[in-house]
């Protein structure tokens, strides 16, 4: 039987980082992808990295997101000298708009929500953010600035990631699903994958919204991980003339400049199923958002449309460490910000394999906290 002392159920950007963390403490990792590593969620992302709430429930995300953020420099700089590739980061800040009858008031409200957790944010007025881009539209009626906030390119971090840890002696098997883990005694021993079992000391879940699909033997892994899609469509816009330098965001939309000129424009939040795909219903929802941020995008070449599965969680909150099953660690269901969050996580889950134990207090994560629910389903055997 093949062994590995960690198995990695998933290469995306999370178990590509956390394979990455592990190689880096001379373990020997194996990560299985279902298709090429890297092509599902974090290969669709936008690529912010922004850890300012989408609503006040998503306040608990911020120490951990902010985290993050403060490790971003160090995560980008190892990858980049481990994989010899650039990442596309940029720490440009974000201006955020509103355009209601009551935008101050909005703006006001939201910068209020902000700043107790300790998130740079300030009060801009129209024409300073005019000033830095020139071509933000007449339906903005006040502006808040995010300072801190960056920005990566997804497909170049996720390349770069592959490559950081395969040149760290990761092995990584593509096409290859895994259908079960193995247990004995209680506790989990490895995987199935493709039908041969693959024997492990650690095995870690970071399968994205499919997570939750993973048998464990005679339940589904929804008992920790009740991960679902949420679909997100995206386009990437070549503007005739316009440049953007910082990330635009609306309570509608979001619009983020890449270093070659392009802007990428989104997103829909769609409960579809697996369903990967573009709808023209999704794509107005987008242009619509852009045109009000940018009315200079009108004439723009679209270049691509795509669309992607963020792992959703039933609290919105990332699924992040061990579980009661000895041996069996889970990092999913990072929703909208898997990519922010890609270098606590990796942290996280190194300290838990080397240590047993983390130096950010990361309980409100754990997912033992869905453990007590009846699983939702169980497979055929
Ligand atoms: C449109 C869109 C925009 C986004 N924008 C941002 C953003 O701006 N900033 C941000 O921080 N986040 C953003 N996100 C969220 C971010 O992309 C995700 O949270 C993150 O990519 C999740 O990474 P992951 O590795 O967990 O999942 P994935 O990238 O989905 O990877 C999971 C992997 O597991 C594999 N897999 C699944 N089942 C199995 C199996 N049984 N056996 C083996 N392999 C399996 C899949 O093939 C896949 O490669 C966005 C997401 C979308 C869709």
């Amino acid at each position: 039987m093949k062994t590995a002392d960690v198995a990695i159920i998933g290469g995306g950007l999370i178990g590509a980082s956390v394979a990455f963390e592990l190689a880096g403490q001379k373990l020997r990792v194996t990560v299985f992808d279902c298709r090429q590593p890297g092509r599902e969620a974090s290969w669709a992302a936008a690529g912010m990295l922004s850890p300012a709430p989408d609503s006040p429930r998503d306040l608990r995300l911020v120490p951990l997101s902010r985290e993050s953020l403060r490790l971003y420099p160090e995560f980008v700089a190892a990858i980049e000298e481990a994989s010899g590739q650039t990442v596309g980061y940029a720490r440009e800040g974000t201006l955020e708009l509103f355009s209601a009858p009551c935008a101050e008031a909005d703006r006001d409200k939201r910068v209020a929500e902000c700043r107790p957790s300790g998130l740079a944010v300030e009060t801009i007025t129209l024409d300073v953010a005019r000033h830095w881009e020139k071509a933000i539209g007449p339906a903005a009626r006040a502006a808040a600035w995010f300072p801190e906030e960056g920005t990566v390119e997804p497909r170049a971090l996720m390349s770069a990631v592959l490559a950081a840890a395969q040149n760290r002696g990761v092995e990584f098997r593509s096409d290859c699903t895994v259908e079960g883990l193995t247990r004995e005694h209680g506790r989990c021993t490895g995987v199935v994958a493709d039908g041969e079992e693959i024997s492990a000391a650690q095995v870690i879940v970071a399968a994205g919204c499919f997570s939750s699909t993973i048998a464990t033997g005679s339940e589904l892994l929804s008992r920790y991980a009740p991960t679902r899609p949420v679909r997100g469509q995206m386009m990437a816009l070549k503007p005739d003339g316009a440049s953007l330098r910082r990330v635009l965001r609306s309570e509608r939309g979001y619009l983020v400049p890449r270093r070659d000129g392009r802007i990428v424009a989104g997103s829909t939040s769609e409960e579809a199923g697996f369903e990967r795909r573009v709808t023209p219903e999704g794509m107005r929802k987008i242009f619509d958002a852009a045109l009000e941020l940018f009315p200079a995008l009108a004439g723009a070449e679209v270049l691509e449309t795509w669309a992607g599965l963020r792992p959703g969680t039933p609290d919105d909150l990332p699924i992040l460490g061990p579980t009661d099953i000895e041996g069996l660690v889970i990092a999913t269901g990072h929703y909208r910000n898997g990519i922010l969050l890609a270098p606590v996580t990796a942290k996280l889950v190194g300290e838990w394999i080397a240590q047993g134990r983390t130096t950010i207090d990361a309980t409100p994560f754990s997912p033992l906290r869905f453990a007590h629910q009846k699983p939702l389903a169980r497979t055929a055997d």
